[in-house]
């Protein structure tokens, strides 16, 4: 795609700004048709290249949702913490995986809940993805990142990378699922997410790889407006210091 045509693209949804309350809605009304019962896809065909042949890795789920491949990773003996702000949907995450949990208060964040698996696998944050940090919940070796760089607001997009770059270790592998289609037909979220965008934020911080292309068009998909789509997985990692 031409620089020219990517930047009319964006601008048919870089405006768009959903508010928490909405997500918070959503989650109410079990409108949640983002949610997936099985592991995805391109987590199973790349885990190789995120956990690359490491033991025990630190996952980061930013805006995790109820994804059950935080329960996949921790199976493996890997570690997860998540943020998300819909504690519906934190409990329904702990519930449907039959997972008994604890639920505490973070004091560096005012109003935030940690909620912990009892077996100490997995934690997730109840708050704004932007308070949270290093600070709060350490440095990751693995993040997964789907449903949520194509989930934030397109105008938050360089606050968003500059949050999950200062979460990465030096040897993090960070895998970014983003999606294709013509903006101009359906306003998101999802968010269009080109390879420029990808490249504009991280590019100061992480190398990037395309790893997958796939045509994930789908019946839903049709009832957005759209005639195609499809999702790019990306692997980013810190660039050498
Ligand atoms: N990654 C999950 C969920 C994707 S939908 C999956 O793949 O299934 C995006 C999620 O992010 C929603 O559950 C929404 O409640 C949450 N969310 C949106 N903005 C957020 C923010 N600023 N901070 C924390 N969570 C947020």
């Amino acid at each position: 795609m031409s620089a020219q045509a990517n930047r009319e693209e964006m601008s048919a949804q870089e405006n768009r700004v959903m508010a928490l309350s909405e997500w918070e809605d959503r989650w109410q009304a079990g409108k949640t048709g983002f949610h997936r019962s099985e592991v995805h896809n391109l987590l199973e065909s790349n885990l190789d290249k995120v956990v690359c042949g490491r033991n025990e890795v630190r996952f980061f789920f930013p805006l995790c949702g109820k994804a059950i491949d935080m329960k996949w990773l921790a199976d493996m003996g890997h570690t997860v913490v998540g943020v998300e702000i819909s504690e519906k949907g934190i409990k329904q995450f702990f519930a449907e995986q039959n997972l008994a949990f604890n639920e505490e208060p973070v004091p560096a964040i005012p109003g935030a809940k940690v909620f912990k698996s009892t077996d100490g696998t997995i934690s997730i944050y109840q708050c704004d993805l932007y308070k949270f940090s290093s600070t709060v919940g350490g440095k990751f070796g693995g993040i997964w990142d789907r449903g949520a760089l194509v989930a934030i607001n397109p105008c938050d997009r360089q606050k968003y990378a500059t949050l999950l770059m200062s979460l990465m270790n030096n040897d993090c592998r960070y895998l970014v699922d983003t999606l294709e289609y013509n903006p101009e037909l359906y306003k998101g979220p999802p968010f269009f997410v080109s390879e420029e965008d990808v490249k504009n934020v991280f590019g100061g911080g992480c190398d990037i790889e395309l790893l997958e292309s796939v045509d994930a068009f789908e019946k839903k998909h049709k009832s957005w407006g759209l005639d195609s789509l499809t999702e790019k997985m990306y692997l980013l990692t810190p660039k050498a210091q």
